[in-house]
């Protein structure tokens, strides 16, 4: 069973090379089928270049490396990364190891339990400053009451499994906040 990474990357050049050695070290032993897509999302920096000899010097890796005429935000970047994906399930994960690769094995083994959606959630908001909280309270405080989810401690660190990704991928709304519609489509849950 294979998994996709989905990365969106903005400006990481300082990031790309750790993230690809951090995650393969911790896929080792755990994950045997696994496939990066790298989504250059307009970067201004030699991210693109640091992702092309990533992709040149590891033959034996499975990498895809797409890229952004401009900057088109990280939306737009997981939804591309998300088609061109080819995994029984995609696992949306950020670039400069904020979302901890090792949560990804979990995730991995909920999946193959039989949860569809597994959620990374952050059981601490670290160092954000009072007014960051407030504001993301008061965000979160109205998104909930509209839709009815409860996504306060949400992020866009998300295991999909291959149905919802093909759901996501046919859905017209192409503006959207990501967060909410993996919620919105439904399938059975699960968080780490
Ligand atoms: N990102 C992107 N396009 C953007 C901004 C960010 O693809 O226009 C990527 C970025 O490279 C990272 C992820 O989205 O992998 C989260 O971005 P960032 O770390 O800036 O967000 P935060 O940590 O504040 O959630
Ligand atoms: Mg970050």
């Amino acid at each position: 069973m294979k998994l996709s990474l989905v990365v969106p990357c903005y400006n990481e050049e300082g990031n790309v090379e750790r993230f690809f050695s951090e995650t393969n070290r911790v896929f080792a032993n755990n994950v045997d089928d696994y496939e990066f897509v790298f989504v250059d999302d307009g970067s201004t920096d030699s991210t693109y270049s640091k992702l092309e000899s990533i992709y040149v010097s590891n033959p034996q890796s499975d990498i895809q490396v797409l890229s952004f005429s401009r900057n088109f935000g990280k939306e737009a970047a997981m939804f591309a990364g998300l088609e061109k994906a080819s995994g029984d399930c995609c696992v949306i994960i950020d670039c400069d190891l904020q979302h901890p690769p090792e949560k990804i094995v979990e995730m991995y083994r909920l999946w193959q339990e039989g949860y569809e959606v597994v959620e990374g959630v952050k059981d601490d908001r670290g160092s954000e400053s009072a007014a960051h909280r407030f504001m993301a309270n008061t965000f979160y405080g109205i998104i909930s009451k509209m839709t009815g989810f409860d996504m306060a401690d949400s992020s866009d660190f998300k295991l999909l499994d291959r149905k919802v990704v093909d759901t996501l991928n046919q859905m017209k709304e192409r503006n959207v906040f990501f967060r909410a519609l993996s919620f919105w489509v439904g399938f059975k849950k699960a968080t780490v």
